[in-house]
């Protein structure tokens, strides 16, 4: 499911291939369930002989703005992704919107399971008040906010990474790779991991450094570090920090891994 590195990369993708470039042609024919507050026709109507401007991001939604102030919103729900084409053939299979460009490209929005979301909203700020969004986990969370939570917080260190409305950004997998590496169990609830400024620090820190790392890998698993959970993220799998077997548990309704050899009797922080 696409976390917020992927999100990155997609916005990078769209800016090097589909900005300021008239379109010609929009076939929105089998995203109805997919959009939001508009028509297939109103959104076909609306973004014919547009441009797309600049993108913006925000945790897991991506904004571009059309040289009508309009922004097109996209999430990418469980298995979205962009793809920008010139033949027919190099067409990908689930297209649920594509964008025909008046010098012969197209920019599909691809999505198999038809979850995530197409719509044309105003102004990208507004929308992330109107969803209740937290901050973006890259651009805009603060060490206030994760403490926060270690002082008041009640639900599990892995539930509080994935709400979008505390921290907009984080999924299952990479919020079970930012536990790994500040070596806290999953289900680990405050009080239980402290909130001396150490915990604040190591939290705030590898949120930021496994999300750059990921994105300057392009989001693609196989190019993370050797210390990185992720290529391992599988029952059974040796730990690439101490060698013992990792371990999934269910937690907050996801299939979370974590290695046990890892963490100490608490969950707490080992040096
Ligand atoms: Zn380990």
């Amino acid at each position: 499911m696409p976390e917020l590195p992927d999100v990155e990369i997609f916005k990078r993708y769209m800016d090097s291939t589909s900005l300021h470039q008239s379109i010609q042609d929009i076939d929105a024919g089998d995203s109805e369930d997919m959009l939001a507050e508009i028509s297939r026709r109103d959104l076909k109507n609306r973004l014919k002989n547009r441009s797309l401007l600049k993108t913006s991001r925000h945790g897991k939604h991506l904004f571009a703005k059309l040289d009508n102030d309009q922004w097109l919103m996209f999430h990418f729900g469980m298995t979205g992704f962009f793809k920008y084409y010139k033949r027919s053939s190099q067409k990908p299979e689930h297209v649920r919107l594509r964008i025909d460009f008046t010098n012969g490209y197209s920019l599909a929005f691809d999505s198999r399971r038809r979850l995530g979301e197409i719509s044309l909203i105003d102004e990208p700020k507004q929308f992330v008040q109107d969803r209740n969004l937290g901050p973006d986990a890259l651009k805009d969370l603060t060490k206030q906010q994760i403490e926060d939570y270690l002082m008041n917080g009640r639900e599990m260190i892995k539930s509080f990474l994935m709400n979008q409305e505390k921290i907009a950004g984080l999924g299952n997998i990479y919020s079970d790779e930012i536990l790994f590496q500040v070596r806290l169990h999953p289900r680990t609830k405050p009080p239980d991991i402290g909130s001396s400024g150490v915990i604040v620090k190591e939290l705030y820190t590898n949120i930021r450094k496994v999300l750059k790392t990921a994105i300057n890998a392009g989001a693609v698993p196989e190019k993370f570090p050797d210390h990185f959970l992720i290529p391992n993220r599988e029952k059974g799998r040796q730990c690439p920090r101490c060698g013992e077997s990792v371990e999934s548990i269910k937690c907050a309704g996801r299939t979370s891994y974590y290695c046990p050899g890892c963490l100490n009797a608490h969950g707490e922080l080992l040096s």
